[in-house]
């Protein structure tokens, strides 16, 4: 009987431009498409989770997608290590064909796999495909790691220019390559979750020419709602860089934060956790329960950062420069802790990225690798008159909204700001 390789989907839901998928396929005969529903990571999301929903209805798709060739999608829910024993002892398996993930936890997981895998007598193959770059292929002269964002973006369009990496051309031939099998992709409910009232938005790459002039007034809504994809893989990245590098350089500055942020946590894993800069970890957080609250239910007072928490609770997704306005709320005006905002970010986003969330976070702190420096306090309601001039945005997640008769605000931005500024100054200067 033919041996079987399998190709383990993670980050990369989709069967087109898939490097570890298409070596894969390239190499062998008998592929037999693999996910995994890790009840570690699904242990900690709620039953009615929207991007288990969208991981789901992908698989579904890729499901009917692998049906047209005489294959399927094996779905497993377990633990990725348990999982993968089984597989390697019970069946002939060649090789185990994935592409890399690099976070923290994930780079763990998948070395006691690669060890299970290997152990066991099948080889083992890793591909670069949910960055651009990875972490050392941009580099400085001296080989260290870049720690400020623009000297890294010159550096990664300089590489660009001189690298020929394209989207592979479709070949048609290798679903011959695909095993045979009839394996049914698990309900919703067989893994413990619910249908989620949040549906994941498809991207929209149509107004991109001029991104640029619109990205920052949330009441356009002309951002792409690319993030969930870029995080699932229902897009390439190189098929998005490809699209975009002709269109507009803002755009590409974007996706190149992308690539930085992930750089980052592979370099410095230690700013997953604590501050990038030690020092910022003497901050004296005031951390009030009650204020966090209101905070996360969009009741502080403050219009903008009030309709930004509340477009990320009803819909997963927030615009990004109200990202910042809320998240420069949370941490300046409150003092609490920026890991709190993190951690519940990473709790209601579509596309919540380790990398980028943290890397923005501690964007907004002040105590990130390249940071605002931390006396720029964001006056919300001077944010929300340029950006949002006509409360377009405001109305739209506070319906009915009464500038006269609204929420008294939770803290006075004057006192706030020279509060967190003294605060700072003195975490620094200890
Ligand atoms: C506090 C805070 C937390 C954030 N958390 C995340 C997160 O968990 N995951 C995430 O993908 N982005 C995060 N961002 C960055 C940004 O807000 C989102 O990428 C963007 O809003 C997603 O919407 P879009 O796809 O329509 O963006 P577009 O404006 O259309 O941008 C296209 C893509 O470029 C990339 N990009 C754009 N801005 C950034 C940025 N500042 N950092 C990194 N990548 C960027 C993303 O992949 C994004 O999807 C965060 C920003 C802030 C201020």
């Amino acid at each position: 009987m033919n041996k079987t390789t399998y190709f383990w989907f993670r980050r990369d839901l989709r069967l087109n431009d898939n490097t570890g998928l298409i070596a894969a396929l390239r190499e062998h005969s008998n592929v037999q498409p693999l996910f995994i529903f890790d009840r570690t990571i699904l242990a900690h999301l709620p039953k009615d989770d929207a991007r288990v929903n969208f991981i789901w209805t992908q698989l579904k798709g890729l499901q009917a997608e692998l049906n047209t060739f005489g294959s399927s999608l094996r779905v497993e829910h377990g633990l990725p290590q348990e999982v993968w024993k089984k597989i390697v002892e019970d069946e002939k398996v060649d090789a185990v064909y994935l592409n890399r993930d690099y976070e923290p936890s994930a780079l763990e997981r998948d070395k006691a796999v690669q060890f299970i895998v290997e152990s066991n007598g099948a080889e083992f193959h890793t591909f670069k495909d949910h960055v651009f770059f990875e972490k050392d292929e941009v580099l400085k002269d001296d080989g260290k790691p870049y720690t400020v964002y623009t000297p890294y973006k010159n550096k990664w369009l300089e590489k660009y220019a001189k690298t020929n990496i394209h989207v592979p051309k479709p070949e048609p031939e290798l679903s011959l390559h695909y095993a045979k099998s009839n394996f049914k992709v698990l309900s919703l409910s067989q893994i413990g979750f619910e249908k989620s009232a949040i549906i994941a938005p498809d991207y929209r790459l149509n107004g991109i020419d001029d991104y640029d002039l619109h990205r920052d007034y949330p009441a356009q809504d002309h951002t792409t709602l690319v993030g969930h994809h870029l995080r699932f893989g229902t897009i390439s990245v190189r098929s998005l860089i490809y699209y975009a590098i002709p269109k507009n350089k803002t755009f590409l500055s974007e996706i190149i934060w992308r690539d930085f942020f992930s750089q980052i946590m592979g370099h410095f894993p230690h700013a997953m956790t604590a501050s990038f800069k030690s020092k910022y970890d003497r901050i004296v957080w005031r951390n009030n329960e009650e204020e966090f609250a209101k905070w996360c239910e969009g009741k502080t007072g403050y219009p903008i950062v009030d309709a930004g928490m509340r477009q990320l609770n009803e819909t997963g997704f927030m615009h990004n420069r109200v990202r910042m306005i809320t998240a420069s709320f949370l941490i300046k005006h409150l003092l609490i802790d920026w890991r709190w905002g993190e951690a519940y970010f990473a709790e209601k986003l579509l596309d919540f990225d380790l990398a980028s969330n943290n890397g923005n976070w501690q964007w907004a702190a002040g105590t990130g690798c390249d940071a605002a420096p931390y006396f720029r306090v964001f006056n919300p309601t001077l944010q929300m008159e340029k950006f949002d001039p006509n409360l377009k945005y405001v109305k739209k997640w506070i319906p009915g909204f009464n500038a006269s008769t609204y929420l008294t605000p939770i803290v006075e931005h004057k006192m706030a700001r020279e509060r967190a500024i003294n605060t700072y100054k003195e975490a620094l200067n200890t």
